[in-house]
């Protein structure tokens, strides 16, 4: 059988061997590992090589008394630690006092009793046990807080150092809690203008409502264009990024932007440029076209007239997109200024529909149209545009024998007007719901093929909208249908 092991390790240092036998024999009894000896100096060797968990100690020794073997052991980071008991028959007690003051944790006075000496031993083992505890729990925290500081200060650095703007915002005001400075370059405000404000408050862009409403209902965006208000008015195009955080047992919104500025500018530039380009050899090309077809240059066998139908109706699309292009640039870069004039709403309601009642019959749809007669200003024919826009995507995304409807209704407490064109076709996914209004934006990737659009329309009704001070916006549920909404501002009486 093995050897029960120890419950501590002793070190007695008597001068008396009677002593140091009686005491190490009922020590041995009781369970502990004594080591003793006889002289002050080799107790202190014996506990720098193998520190024991405490020392009996006493105090009458001939070389070197107990006072300074004590003083020794306290001095010396290897050995400062262990419990130190004083054994002695004086009983004066500016003897007990000068023990404490050697650093002693207790004081025995002979002749003793076993069991107090037990007793104490285990009070003092225990102690240390604690401390010995309380010493490394201590030293964990710290090592903690240390890892905790640490990562704090990285992740503070690298908020306040990226390039790219950040901003922490609370769910459902949108109050800005914290930017870095990059946001604040940005955006052109200091940070007292902003943090505790709202962002439609700050008006930190002409669609912050829109914006607030998406960060209030949606978890998680990407890469969503906006343009942003700077705080000296100028515009800039930027691509923001949201997720969910939480923070203090709070849930925030983190926004990461990308100013693409700079590169709109250049893309529009190459846009446009390209688009006029592109027009000349198309119109001559169209004149040719026209002339082969005329018959002019003699008759065309059936297959001929059929290439060059396809011909025909491609250089159309082409016509169709440049001309959409070079539309949307002109609006955005605000060479075309919006013609508002004083007009009411039920007639241009009633245009756009006739406009595309043919189209509406040829797909078997049934186009229901309830005017509202109300006065507003506004350029006639963007207006009619843009709902010819939206009732042409309503027809073309819609199964034969359903119904797309147009309604109008005013609100005297915004002062808008709102149009709605509500359709029974095949829905938007709810994540392809703000991009579809970007250019060349589609659900679909075959649907400029296939339906004959350019990915431009909505844009455009988006900048006819804005120029109005309005906002335009979609609802949908996939495979049940959409509903865009139109809000325009209502004279001010
Ligand atoms: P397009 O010329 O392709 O119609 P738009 O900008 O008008 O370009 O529309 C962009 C895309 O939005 C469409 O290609 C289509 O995928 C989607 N979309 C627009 N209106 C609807 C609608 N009423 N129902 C379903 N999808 C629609």
């Amino acid at each position: 059988m093995s050897e029960p092991t120890p419950k501590a390790d002793i070190l007695v240092i008597d001068d008396t061997p009677e002593n140091l036998n009686l005491l190490s024999t009922l020590l041995i009894e009781h369970g502990y590992k004594v080591r003793s000896v006889t002289k002050g100096s080799t107790g202190i060797r014996g506990a720098q090589v193998m520190p024991p968990d405490l020392i009996l100690l006493d105090v009458n020794m001939p070389q070197m008394s107990g006072y300074e073997v004590c003083q020794h052991l306290k001095a010396d980071d290897r050995t400062r630690d262990i419990p130190i008991i004083f054994i002695s028959a004086l009983e004066a007690v500016s003897d007990k006092v000068k023990a404490f003051q050697a650093g002693g944790v207790d004081y025995i006075t002979k002749p003793f009793q076993i069991e107090e000496v037990l007793a104490r031993i285990e009070t003092h083992l225990t102690l240390r046990r604690l401390q010995n505890q309380l010493r490394f729990q201590n030293e964990q925290l710290q090592q903690e807080i240390r890892d905790r500081e640490h990562a704090e200060e990285k992740f503070a650095t690298i908020f306040q150092q990226s390039p790219n703007p950040i901003a922490i915002v609370t769910i459902p005001e949108g109050q800005l809690m914290e930017v870095n400075p990059s946001f604040l370059s940005m955006s052109g405000y200091t940070r007292d203008q902003v943090i505790g404000n709202s962002i439609t408050q700050l008006h930190l862009g002409h669609d912050s409502e829109t914006f607030l409403h998406r960060l209030q209902t949606i978890e998680t965006l990407h890469n969503l264009e906006f343009e942003l208000l700077t705080h000296s008015g100028s515009v800039k195009s930027i691509l923001v990024s949201f997720d969910r955080i939480e923070l203090n047992g709070a849930t925030y919104a983190l926004l990461i932007a990308n100013d693409i500025t700079e590169r709109k500018r250049l893309e529009n530039e190459f846009i446009s440029l390209v688009s006029h380009e592109l027009r000349t050899p198309l119109t001559s090309m169209m004149g040719s076209l026209d002339l082969l077809s005329s018959g002019q240059l003699g008759s065309l066998t059936e297959q001929g007239q059929q290439v060059l139908n396809i011909g025909v109706k491609n250089a159309e699309r082409l016509i169709r997109l440049i001309n959409d292009i070079l539309d949307l640039e002109r609006i955005r870069s605000g060479k075309i200024t919006m013609n508002q004039q004083s007009c009411n709403l039920a007639d241009l309601m009633t245009q756009a529909t006739e406009e595309m009642q043919a189209m509406a019959d040829r797909s078997e749809i049934q186009l229901i149209t309830e005017p509202l007669s109300i006065s507003l200003a506004a350029d006639p024919d963007r207006i009619v545009q843009t709902l010819t826009n939206l009732l042409s995507n309503a027809i073309k995304f819609s199964p034969a024998q359903t119904t797309v409807n147009v309604r109008a209704y005013s609100s005297e407490q915004t002062s808008s007007v709102c149009i709605s064109v509500c359709d029974q076709g095949r829905g938007i996914p709810s994540h392809q719901l703000q991009t579809i209004f970007e250019r060349f934006q589609q659900v679909d990737a075959s649907d400029a093929r296939q339906k004959g659009g350019t990915g431009l329309g909505l844009a455009i009704c988006r900048n006819i909208i804005e120029q109005h001070g309005g906002r335009i916006w979609v609802e949908s549920t996939v495979n049940q249908g959409s509903t865009f909404y139109v809000e325009l501002p209502l004279d001010a009486e």
